[in-house]
């Protein structure tokens, strides 16, 4: 592709400037004022009201997953529980019998009753079909009698170490696994392995959003070298930086990559260990227990075993990357990365979520050189049960404005399936602390970000995540072409009409994706 965005209002570290783009097999390889005799056979474009931005970069999210839930059951929308079941059942009709019914992303937060649903619920719209549904922050598993019953699970069954099998008064499995235990039971019978045109589906849905960048949070454990070979040949057209997970440690061990090494496209992350679970299934690890309730979440992995695990892998300059959504959790991982502070930068080292933490354990945080790793949709999806489930506490949390003045990079992400992996609605969220197009007072107004720092959290500071800051996050000479054509300048608008501005196009690797609109 040869093309020239002319006159370009373009972002670059803070400002909008205006110049010419000259691409070509990728790359931007001029600027400035371009006459009509040069670069002759280029396609050009008058780029007067739009606005182009480097590609942006999801920070934290799960593409095996999205690539699944673009096709499974999605019951994220459903406001009661009646409307979750109905829904179950017309996905079953279709389906032949015995199938499972996998998917979910139900969110008991949103209904009338904000209780953990049963198997019996399910049993009653599902009677010929295993069902295993998995709730809106991939923390809890529902699963009917029938699914209960082929894993094996009855009320002789253990919980084992950092999960949960709820039971009933009875005795008996009430049909919601939590923490460790969905994920044991829910990877035993996991989904057929993705399809390469799946993960070709999901990030092309990814590049029609503006993405040319993440950070993917594996969903098993796999081997480093096959997993890389499999995606350099997929050609998924977007960069990837993977993060292993547990279960991969040896192997990533054993490859000898370093955090940064792979193809141009594929990259190592590093590990990615968990602290706590998610506040929606109330497993984040709190300092005190959830209002009205005498639990305080599940500590799945304690401040001294993440201190060894970081112990083993600084040396080989592996990276790890730590869960952390409660406040004792994100004390435990501040804690537990602060004897690493002069490498914790170099690595970039990171916790992800933070999503309440307190006051005085910020110093700490910046003073440890970690990267906060957040997802600006959550703060105004999770605000009700935030309110609800922290109290008073509520506001020391999504705190995105009081880290970036401690100096504390901001990374930006969706953590897609659990939210829509959608930049513009994270800027947005950013920056007004509201939901579109919804008329109510902002949430902790005082954490909003700038426009500026807003974007630089999902371009400039996600690529340095995911160790491409020499090859794009930012606009200039040499850089690969990833960039968005927005249909507006929003730095004209007032933050209000941000709603309007519409990813025009991206483009990636030399080609150009276009949203189906
Ligand atoms: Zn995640």
């Amino acid at each position: 592709m040869n093309l020239i965005l002319k006159n370009a209002p373009y972002y670059f570290r803070g400002n909008v400037l205006r110049s010419d783009l000259v691409i070509s097999e990728g790359k931007i390889i001029q600027m400035g004022k371009v006459s009509s005799r040069d670069f002759p056979g280029f396609e050009r474009w008058d780029c007067g009201n739009m606005l182009v931005l480097p590609g942006f970069i999801d920070s934290h999210l799960h593409l095996e997953a999205l690539a699944q839930a673009l096709e499974d059951l999605d019951l994220r929308d459903c406001v009661s529980l009646q409307e979750v079941l109905s829904k179950v059942a017309k996905f079953a009709e279709k389906l032949p019998q015995g199938a499972w019914i996998t998917g979910g992303r139900w969110n008991k937060n949103n209904w009338e009753k904000k209780v953990f649903p049963t198997k019996r619920a399910l049993d009653s719209v599902t009677k010929e079909h295993p069902a295993m549904l998995w709730s809106k922050d991939g923390h809890a598993l529902w699963l009917n009698s029938l699914a209960l019953q082929i894993l094996h699970i009855d009320r002789e069954t253990p919980d084992p170490p950092g999960g949960k099998i709820l039971k009933e008064e009875d005795g008996e499995p009430s049909g919601i696994l939590l923490e460790n235990a969905a994920d044991i039971y829910g990877g035993k019978f996991a989904h057929p392995e993705s399809k390469g045109s799946d993960l070709k589906r999901a990030t092309r849905y990814l590049l029609e959003r503006g993405i040319t960048g993440v950070n993917w949070f594996l969903e098993k454990g796999e081997e480093p070298f096959s997993l890389f070979s499999r995606l350099d040949a997929l050609d998924l057209e977007i960069d990837l930086t993977i993060w292993f997970p547990r279960e991969s440690l040896e192997s990533v061990l054993k490859s000898r990559l370093k955090s940064g090494d792979g193809s141009q496209r594929v990259k190592l992350g590093g590990i990615k260990l968990f602290a706590d679970g998610a506040l929606g299934s109330q497993s984040a690890f709190m300092l005190e227990p959830y209002e009205g309730l005498s639990n305080s979440g599940i500590e799945v992995t304690p401040r001294r075993e993440l201190e060894e695990i970081i112990r083993v892998l600084a040396p080989r300059e592996v990276a790890v990357s730590v869960h952390a959504i409660g406040d004792a959790a994100v004390r435990n991982s501040t804690l537990a990365f602060f004897p690493f502070r002069d490498l914790n930068s170099k690595l970039r080292n990171r916790v992800e979520h933070v999503q309440l933490i307190q006051p005085q354990d910020r110093k700490t945080f910046s003073e440890s050189g970690l990267l906060a790793s957040v997802q600006p949709i959550h703060a105004i999806s999770d605000r009700e049960m935030a309110c609800r489930l922290w109290g008073e506490r509520v506001r020391y949390s999504y705190p995105y404005r009081s880290l970036l003045d401690l100096g504390i990079p901001v990374a930006f992400g969706s953590d897609a399936p659990v939210e829509e992996p959608s930049p513009l609605k994270g800027i947005y969220a950013a920056c007004t602390r509201k939901t579109p197009f919804i008329e109510e007072d902002p949430f902790l107004p005082q954490e909003a970000l700038t426009l500026s720092q807003a974007l630089d959290a999902y371009t400039f500071w996600g690529a340095w995540s995911m160790y491409q800051e020499k090859a794009k996050g930012e606009i200039a000479l040499g850089r690969k072409a990833d960039l968005v054509l927005l249909s507006e300048n929003i730095f004209r608008l007032p933050l209000s009409q941000m709603g309007k501005a519409r990813v025009l196009l991206t483009i990636s690797g030399g080609k150009i994706f276009r949203p189906d609109l």
